[in-house]
């Protein structure tokens, strides 16, 4: 057994390379092998979003606070809310982020594969980030 404390690594903002607007990344559990399930909360100023990207493993996020969307290549942008739980499939192409005008915060959880979690690709624009989004819950 093994207790993280809160604080245990140093908190880190999101690249410009690879996400729109002011994100913060606090590491929440890194896998010692063979483990290879990685943790982090991600929270997201309103408006900031994650760059389109894929994991190669597949991700799953747990939103826990604000009010945010998400997206997969081919598919609506969709609301998502504190206690939503969104999975995308390995090789899934999709942004993450919040609201124009809400924060949003999620755990995102996700196997490391030889060093890597995530291959990201281009920004969301920001017309395709402002698309009306489906809200299947409002
Ligand atoms: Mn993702």
């Amino acid at each position: 057994m093994k207790i993280h404390p809160p604080g245990h690594a140093p908190s880190r903002s999101g690249s410009a390379d690879w996400f729109t607007g002011q994100v913060r990344i606090d590491p929440l559990f890194n896998p010692d092998a063979p483990d290879r399930v990685q943790g982090a909360l991600v929270t997201f100023d309103p408006g900031a979003r994650t760059a389109w990207h894929t994991h190669p493993l597949g991700q799953t996020l747990i939103v826990t606070a604000g009010l945010g969307r998400c997206q997969s290549e081919g598919g609506p942008v969709q609301v998502i809310r504190p206690g939503d739980v969104v999975t995308f499939a390995p090789g899934e192409r999709h942004w993450h982020g919040a609201a124009p005008d809400h924060g949003m915060s999620h755990i995102a959880i996700h196997e490391v594969q030889d060093g890597r979690s995530v291959d990201w690709l281009d920004l969301v624009s920001d017309s395709d980030y402002g698309a009306d989004p489906l809200d299947p819950t409002g």
